[in-house]
């Protein structure tokens, strides 16, 4: 099964997404994530990527292109992939629909979760990031047991540069911008599946499993 999640920042992508993978045993595949390892460990890609990504503009798309098919290939195009922040322009939709087609594939559901900015913004500037494995807590709704730790692996936890208010604001402008004519582009390929974003993270997961029949 292949899935793409849809959504502003801070709809709650990433949470959806390690939850289903982790039950499901689907491969999660989070552009943001494969980024911000390339920028730490200082690759070209990273090295190219990380003033887009400190601003909140999008990295330009034969860059995350090519990372997708790179991880495809690696990791073997009949397994089942959860896509995470991507794609997040026409370009890269068609890109990876054809990349799929010449492999004998396709997608099955797009996940919109339709979250309105005022919940976005809220989730984002709250957000707590793990430097060592990239989970996310956020300072209210899903505090970590112990403060600036890592319920998971014990690492710091920091606030990302691009969940800042400028490139908050950014972001979210971007969304708007580039990424929300998939919407559109989804929906008429029968593909759209719509979740409430700015229900507690639970209850979206509950819609999540509906509409994708599990
Ligand atoms: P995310 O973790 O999904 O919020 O992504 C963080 C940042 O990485 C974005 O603001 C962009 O700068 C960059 N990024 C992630 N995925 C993409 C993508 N599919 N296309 C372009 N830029 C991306």
């Amino acid at each position: 099964m292949k899935i793409v999640f849809l959504g502003p920042p801070g709809a709650g992508k990433g949470t959806q997404a390690v939850r289903l993978c982790g039950e499901k045993g689907i491969a999660h595949l989070s552009t943001g994530d494969m980024l911000r390892e390339a920028v730490r460990v200082g690759t070209e890609v990273g090295l190219k990527a990380k003033s887009y990504m400190d601003s909140g503009a999008l990295v330009p798309d034969d860059v995350v292109i090519r990372i997708i098919e790179e991880t495809l290939s690696r990791l073997g195009w009949e397994k089942s992939f959860l896509f995470d922040g991507f794609p997040r322009t026409v370009a890269q939709a068609e890109a990876l629909g054809e990349m799929l087609k010449t492999r004998g594939a396709g997608l099955d559901h797009v996940v919109y979760l339709e979250t309105s900015a005022g919940v976005a913004v809220e989730r984002l500037s709250g957000r707590q990031t793990c430097r060592k494995c990239g989970a996310n807590f956020h300072e209210k709704n899903m505090p970590p047991k112990r403060a600036g730790a890592c319920d998971h692996c014990g690492g710091e936890l920091y606030q990302r540069d691009d969940d800042r208010p400028e490139s908050i604001r950014n972001r979210l402008q971007v969304y708007e911008a580039q990424t929300a004519d998939l919407i559109r582009y989804y929906a008429d390929k029968g593909l759209l599946r719509r979740v409430s974003g700015d229900l507690p993270a639970g209850d979206v997961y509950a819609e999540v499993q509906q509409v994708l029949g599990f």
